[in-house]
């Protein structure tokens, strides 16, 4: 016997743990390519005055894209680790399973869908900020 398989290694979430490496890789790509096409374009267009605010805008543009990658970055992170810890699939607010609809739809979600809404709820009434909302 040479397994060197941990004791209570579950490989109960493998499937959703390849999805959320996928998907993370995903966003790292387009991360990485939008930055790569940012950089190109740098090169491209030598700084005239006409161009300063549509250069400008895209850079807004492109920070407010990557803002949302990295925030759903983040989340899939968070995902990966909750598997590891034995956490995932588990709602963080109730300590509720989530369901696997939920899961299918949402790999990263950290709330049950009744929890999540009262979070949506909380978010929207000011209550919450935004951080506990997920990233879709
Ligand atoms: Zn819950």
């Amino acid at each position: 016997m040479n397994t060197k398989m941990k004791h209570g290694a579950k490989p109960k979430f493998t499937g959703y743990r390849k999805i959320l490496e996928n998907k993370a890789e995903e966003v790292r790509r387009s991360m990485s390519a939008q930055k790569a096409a940012q950089v190109v374009a740098r090169l491209d267009c030598p700084s005239d005055e006409g161009d300063l605010s549509q250069q400008h805008h895209e850079e807004w543009i492109f920070l407010n894209r990557n803002t949302i990658d990295m925030k759903l970055l983040r989340e899939i992170v968070d995902a990966l680790h909750r598997i590891e810890t034995g956490l995932y699939a588990t709602c963080m607010e109730c300590d509720e399973p989530i369901s696997q609809k939920r899961l299918e739809a949402v790999p990263w979600a950290r709330y049950c869908v009744t929890c999540q809404e009262a979070i949506a709820n909380r978010v929207a009434t000011g209550e919450y900020v935004n951080e506990f909302q997920e990233a879709r």
